[in-house]
């Protein structure tokens, strides 16, 4: 059995060392924000090359933060992609604000900053380009056109901790850059965290504000804001876990490449690929495969989990019903949620285990392949 995700490997080498920083968080008393928060804020800013780290807690509230930190509400537009994590767009309808779509790309899953010019209108606010999977988006296009309409970028960077755009980190590109902890992400947390990364010291000041209940002094509430700040034990573990975060990355990295190897050139089968001048961490390695269903389930009869992100493009959820839009509206995303596979990736997925997964899935598509062939005989 080969799992999708395996946190026991990931976590037992390090269990020791983790379970003393949770205990000087119990020892201490600090819970809720406090020194660990701001200790593991400095680390995390100068491991992403920000000015600052503001934590909070989850990713959600990360990208909730920053569009209420730009000034979003009620009446505004703010432009994100349709296949992605539910949050991307629910941060937006979170605001007040009317989540608005363009499709992406079909070699990354990305925003197609050729399609971000059309959808701009007078009421557009702000930009949020979804680093999928672990791969940034096309951010030199994406942000002249932000310049050029006066709009500001938040980077949805929750699946991209560590990923590179021409040199520069994942959640510097834009105006703020949002990071998820949930455990299962690239850097993840024993519950619930996330953090906004800035160069902007004023975005930066009003994120505090607004995730501490619009304090500026305990108990003199400037503005509402909410309870969304992050745990002293999740900081405490997270910054432990920081210090391997590139070698994590580069151990995703080592199996991608080897799924790209033993993976080459299947009819039938289109894999990953990793941009000019983009440094992808492979938060998910995603192939596209004609019969997704039939694969999945046999490779999970099969014993090796596997998953789809996202079974259901985010413009043709029953949440956003009332946002009008229809089946074939964003045909790109639309085809990647109708093929697209996740493989097994994690950090201490081995050769052996990979193998096992690519022999399975070329077993399965050779058959099926066998299958359609006997089908047009048989016709
Ligand atoms: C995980 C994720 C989020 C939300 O993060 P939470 O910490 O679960 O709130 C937002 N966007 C993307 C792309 C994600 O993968």
């Amino acid at each position: 059995m080969i799992p999708f995700l395996d946190l026991h490997a990931h976590h037992a080498p390090r269990k020791a060392e983790l379970m003393r920083a949770i205990e000087a968080v119990v020892d201490s008393g600090q819970f809720a924000g406090g020194p660990f928060v701001t200790r593991f804020e400095l680390a995390f800013a100068k491991a992403s090359g920000a000015r600052e780290a503001v934590g909070v807690a989850n990713g959600t509230d990360a990208l909730m933060l920053s569009l209420w930190a730009c000034g979003v509400g009620t009446g505004d537009e703010v432009i994100t992609v349709p296949n992605s994590f539910f949050a991307s767009a629910e941060a937006i309808s979170l605001c007040g604000a009317r989540p608005v779509f363009v499709d992406v790309l079909e070699d990354t899953a990305t925003m197609d900053p050729s399609a971000l010019e059309r959808a701009i209108t007078p009421a557009t606010r702000a930009i949020i380009p979804v680093h999928l999977w672990g791969q940034t988006a096309d951010m030199e296009p994406i942000l002249a056109i932000a310049r050029f309409h006066r709009l500001r970028v938040i980077e949805d960077a929750c699946q991209a901790h560590g990923a590179l755009y021409q040199g520069k980190p994942a959640g510097t590109l834009g105006d703020l850059g949002c990071f998820s902890f949930y455990p299962g992400k690239n850097l993840g947390a024993f519950g619930e965290a996330g953090a906004v990364i800035t160069d902007n010291p004023d975005l930066a000041a009003r994120v505090r504000i607004l995730r501490d209940h619009g304090q500026t002094r305990k108990y003199h509430h400037g503005v509402v804001g909410i309870n969304g700040r992050m745990d002293g034990i999740q900081a405490a573990v997270l910054e432990i876990k920081l210090r391997d975060l590139d070698q994590m990355n580069a151990n995703r990295r080592r199996c991608a490449a080897l799924y790209d190897e033993r993976l080459a050139d299947i009819p039938g089968l289109t894999l990953p690929t990793e941009q000019p001048g983009r440094h992808h961490v492979y938060h998910i390695y995603s192939v596209l495969v004609k019969e997704r269903d039939h694969v999945l389930a046999e490779m999970g009869r099969q014993g090796v989990g596997c998953g789809i992100h996202y079974p259901v493009p985010i413009h043709l959820q029953p949440a956003y019903r009332g946002l009008g839009y229809l089946p074939g509206a964003f045909p790109v995303a639309e085809r990647l949620t109708a093929h697209c596979l996740s493989l097994p990736i994690f950090p201490e997925l081995t050769p052996p285990q990979i193998e096992t997964v690519c022999r399975t899935l070329k077993g399965l598509l050779q058959s099926s392949a066998c299958e359609i062939q006997a089908d047009a005989v048989a016709s």
